[in-house]
This record gives C-alpha cells, structure tokens and sequence, in this order.
C-alpha cells in the first residue's frame, strides 16, 4: 500500500498533461493574450464547400479554398503538418490549454494530412497481422487510457484509438486531408510561415500563413519503403512487394513466401501468413503454404504475454478510476522498460546471456537452431522486437515455417539463391528491408529566401531546430515508445507558447551560440542516433543531428526529458525571445 501510494505521488507529479505544466506557473504571472494571437486578420467570408464535413469550424472551412493572401497578419497562429499519433497528441494538448485552446476555437489552428484519414503509420500499412511492437500502455497517449487488453496491439485498434481521441477533442474538426506541405517558408521580416499546400487529388497547390508550425510528420517517407535492388530480381516470376505496399488483394493462399528481413515487420509477417484470420473482416481468410524469414543477420527476439489486464485488476482491487490506475500501469511499464534499456547499457553481456537463454527456453525440444536468435551486438544496439506469448518461436517449430541466417547471392526465376548454395523456392518475396527515412514528410525549409538543410542542423531539446524561428518538429524515442517523448515535446512546446504569449514574445529561435559565448559543437549522430539499426545509418543524411552539449545533445532519457521539457525554465541561454 505504502508502495502504492508513493507510485500516485510519482505519477501525481509527472502525469503528462497540460494543467501540470502550467501549475509550474505562478498564476499571478498570467496576463492577456499577447497580440500574436488575438490581433491576427480576419479572411474574407467565403462560400461553404459542399465536401466539408459540417463539424469542420467555419475558420478552418474558410481557409480551404485558395484564397489570394492580401494581409501582413498570418492566418493561422499554429499550423501542424501531420495527423498521425504526433499531430493529434500536439492538437490534443493545445486543446486542453486554457489559452492556447481559444486560438484553437476560433479556427486559428489547422492541421495539413496527406493522406485521406486520421492514423500516419497506422493507416497506411496493410500487411498481415501490423501491429505494434510497443506495449500499448507506453505506446498510448498520457491522457487518454488504452483500454485494450492485448499489449501489442494490432494497426487498425490503434487507428480507431487515434481517430476516437482526435473526435473526443473535436480535433478531428481542424484537418485538411489529402493535402500535403511541399514548403515552409519563412520570412523574418513577416514574422510567419507562408507554407505551400498541394492538393494530393488535383495538383493545385494554395499557399497558407502561421505564426507557428509543427512538423509531425513522423520521420519517413510514406510514399516508399527502403527497397534494396537484389541481383537478378527481374528474373524472378513471381511476386516482389514491400511490406509498405501491401495492399488487401495481395493473393499468398497456399503460396510459398520468403520474407526478408529480421525485424519487427518480419517476425510479425511470419506467423501471421500462416494464419487464415483476416486482418479486417472483409478479406478472405488466406494461409500461405510455406513461409521462410531470411535473414541475413539475427535480432534479439523476445516474448511478451499477449494480454495484460493489470489496468482491470487494479482498478477494482484499489478502486482506482480508469486514468489513475492507466497511468500506474503505464508508469510500471515505463520504468522496467527504461530499467531494461540502462541494464542493457551496462551490462550488456549479462543481458545478452538472458536473452538468448529465454530463446532457448522458447526452441526447447525443436531442432531450430538457436544460432539465429544471437546476434552479434549487444542488446538494443538495435530495437529488440517483442513477439506475443512466443508466436514466431512456435510457429518455427512446423514444419509450414523455417528460420535462415544467409546472404542473398542473386535471384532466380523461382526464388533466391543463397551464399551458402542453398536455393529458396519462393512465389512471393516480402522484402521487409525497412524505411526510407525523411524530415518533415519532404517538405523544403527556406530561411529568409535560403533553402535550410535541416539535416545539418542541430536540435535544441531535440524538439527545435537550430536557427529555424518558429519551427518545432516532433521526434520520438527510437529506444522506448516514440510517443513517451512526443507526449513531453507536445508539452514543452504548450508551456514555451504560452511562456511567449504571456512575456510577449513573438519568436523563438534556438541558437548554437549562446548568450555567454558557449557555443554547441555540431556531431555526427543524428536525433534517432540511440539505434544503430540499418534505417538509421541510412539516415544520416536525413535527419538533423545531434550537438555536444545539453540542450543539442539528445540523452534518450524519458526521465531527464521530464525534467528538461515539463519543468526547466524557458529562458535559457540558447533560446532566443525578441519581443
Ligand atoms: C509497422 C510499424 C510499426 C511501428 N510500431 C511502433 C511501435 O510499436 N512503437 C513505437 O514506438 N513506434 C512504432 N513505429 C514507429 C511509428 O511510426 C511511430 O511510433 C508513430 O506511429 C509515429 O507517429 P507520428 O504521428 O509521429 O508519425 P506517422 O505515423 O509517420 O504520421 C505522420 C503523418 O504525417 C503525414 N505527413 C507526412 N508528411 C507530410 C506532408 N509533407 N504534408 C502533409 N502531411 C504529411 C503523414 O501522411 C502521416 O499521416 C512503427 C512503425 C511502423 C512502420
């Protein structure tokens, strides 16, 4: 009980939420909206659009047509591109601050989609069985208790989960979909964005201005995936997709597959091929005849029960309410899970050993070798993937199934011929190589009429970019749940918005040369740089990178990054705040 009641204290102090992060201001400090979000121009009236959904705020409608821009005042106040997990976590906090939620209301904050619906990443995949590899508690938003059961949850829940939060804030109301951001462009005599906005269906692109914008774009490319060319691909007969282009009609009944790959993707595809459930009602049960995972180098492998019901149990052993029993689970889970990744840091061979014994524990009785759960790094040098109650270690143990550790010498007409000189017969080959990564959904960045390489800039707090005035892009952890930190970036940014709004500053710019002359050192490790996984040596010249010192350098640290984006003050030596 003792334990209990310290655990509320913790979470009482930390739970992620905007009422914490304003009580850390003196409420005699509130004053009035600073001209920045009440003097803005009003647009012209324009007709209503027959395809606007009527919820849609009259503000927001009107700024959907092309509409000539005539004033020196910007449109919007914030304008956040995206309406993944990020973009709605970052409208959901801006909603539940008592003043950034007035700019909201009166339509001065409008979020850009490229695609036709709510849900990023979890809208766009299809493949058989997409699910998480996160647990859903951590993965799930602070404010919004994850009420299902299973711990890896499955792409379409997470949709809904997304989509029934962004309706719960009238979020939903301020998205422009299948629009997508081709340019920001900043002008420091203006003050504000203008960001070039195309219409993903006609090609006609309009332009719209924001005192503010929001990258949450997530961090790759939506429109291809990371698709290595392997020898004599042309020749092969059958079937080469990408996991990122998987679409329903994929036909795998009764068909050898071969997937390549060792991640997340494919240790999901795997039992999931093998499996007649559709993964939406409406597809036709399918199970594939055999499935291979090619793999050309091993992935620590880990199981996780598939169901955790500890918010239940909880919540009616203490008679705790839905959020304060999520938020001591979720609090459980981040902890043994940062406890996890440290242990992995210092003792990586102990963990190693662990690891791999519970692989062992799993193939116990089975001839499947263990050689192909032991990687040759140390633990979460990459991500490690969790499989539910051991799915892919059971499944390797038919004889519909197998695991090979090899390099692809070139393909054939039937299949892949491997290093070894062993042949795979294949009708489809799943190439689940990855992602190809990119800042900002591709969008340019152009400075005062430069083009800005974001990738050769630093972050500050790893949620603003160095030099960028108004620019706050959303990263997440690559070692923990991505959300964990979008969850603390969507609440520095409310507290640096209103900090501006109530001291009467108009723009933030972080500078790598601060106040006293410290001047940060710009490294070569980008902001995912906690990973060395493929995909994030591949995006070093991507994605920006990270300096030598605090605030530049990026810890990875769920618990410093409390500490640095909940409660530090504003005013730094680095952040720069002309009036
Ligand atoms: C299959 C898969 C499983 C994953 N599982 C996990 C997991 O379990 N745990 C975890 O922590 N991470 C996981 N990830 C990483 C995952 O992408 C993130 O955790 C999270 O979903 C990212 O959310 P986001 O909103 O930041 O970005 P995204 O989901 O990538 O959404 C970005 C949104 O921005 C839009 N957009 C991009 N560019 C533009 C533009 N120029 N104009 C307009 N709109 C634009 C996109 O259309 C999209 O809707 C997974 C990734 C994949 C691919």
């Amino acid at each position: 009980m003792r334990l209990l009641s310290k655990l509320k204290t913790i979470v009482k102090t930390s739970t992620p939420s905007t009422t914490t992060s304003t009580s850390i201001l003196k409420e005699s400090e509130a004053i009035e909206m600073t001209p920045i979000f009440t003097l803005a121009d009003r647009l012209p009236q324009l007709p209503a659009l027959p395809n606007i959904p009527r919820r849609a705020s009259a503000r927001v409608r009107q700024l959907l047509p092309s509409v000539p821009f005539i004033s020196n005042k910007p449109q919007l106040d914030i304008l956040i591109i995206g309406a993944g997990i990020s973009g709605i976590d970052m409208a959901t906090h801006i909603s539940r601050d008592k003043r950034l939620s007035k700019s909201l209301k009166k339509g001065r904050v409008a979020i850009v989609e490229k695609r036709g619906a709510i849900g990023g990443t979890w809208d766009l995949f299809k493949y058989p069985g997409v699910r998480s590899d996160s647990d859903m508690t951590t993965f799930g938003f602070a404010h919004r208790p994850w009420m299902g059961k299973k711990t890896l949850a499955d792409a379409a829940s997470i949709k809904n989960y997304i989509e029934d939060t962004a309706k719960a804030g009238s979020i939903d109301s301020l998205i422009q979909f299948n629009t997508n951001v081709s340019q920001i462009e900043w002008s420091s005599e203006r003050k504000y964005w203008t960001a070039t906005l195309v219409d993903v269906n006609s090609g006609n692109t309009r332009t719209i201005t924001s005192r503010f914008i929001i990258g949450a774009t997530g961090y790759y490319d939506f429109d291809q995936g990371y698709q290595p060319h392997f020898t004599g691909q042309e020749q092969f007969k059958g079937q080469i997709i990408h996991p990122q282009q998987w679409q329903d009609d994929i036909v795998y009944d009764n068909k050898r597959v071969v997937v390549i790959g060792s991640g997340a993707t494919a240790v999901t595809l795997v039992p999931a091929l093998l499996q007649p459930n559709p993964t939406t009602p409406s597809q036709t049960p399918q199970s594939a005849a055999h499935v291979t995972m090619l793999q050309r180098s091993p992935t620590y492998i880990g199981s996780v029960p598939s169901e955790d019901d500890s918010l239940n149990t909880l919540s009616k052993r203490f008679n705790l309410n839905t959020q304060t029993a999520y938020t001591l689970v979720r609090w459980r889970n981040i902890l043994a899970q940062q406890g996890l990744y440290r242990f992995a840091q210092v003792a990586p061979t102990l963990m190693k050993k662990g690891l791999i014994s519970r692989a062992k524990k799993e193939l116990k009785g089975s001839d499947v070798d263990i050689k192909h759960f032991q990687p040759s790094y140390g633990p979460w040098d990459e991500r490690l993937c969790a499989v539910p109650d051991g799915d892919l270690f059971k499944v390797l143990q038919t004889s519909n199934a197998e695991i090979v550790t090899d390099t692809i010498e070139y393909m054939t007409d039937s299949g892949i011929q491997l290093t070894s000189g062993r042949h795979l017969e294949a009708d489809i080959i799943v190439s689940a190589t990855g992602l190809k990564l990119q800042m900002l959904g591709g969008a340019q960045v152009i400075i005062d009429g430069e083009r800005v390489q974001v990738n050769q800039r630093m972050t500050y707090k790893a949620v603003l970019v160095e030099n960028a005035p108004n620019l706050a892009v959303l990263f997440g952890y690559t070692n923990a749940s991505w959300t964990l930190k979008i969850d603390l970036a969507c609440d520095y940014i409310v507290r640096l918005l209103r900090h501006m709004q109530q001291n009467g500053h108009n723009t933030f710019v972080p500078s790598s040369i601060a106040t006293d002359g410290d001047t940060a050192i710009k490294q070569s490790d980008t902001v995912m740089g906690a990973l060395s996984a493929g995909y994030i040596r591949r995006a070093e010249d991507v994605l920006p990178k990270q300096g030598d010192r605090y605030p530049w350098h990026v810890t990875n640290n769920y618990l410093s990054d409390i500490i640095m984006l909940k409660y530090q003050r504003i005013e730094d030596k680095w952040l720069k705040l002309p009036k």
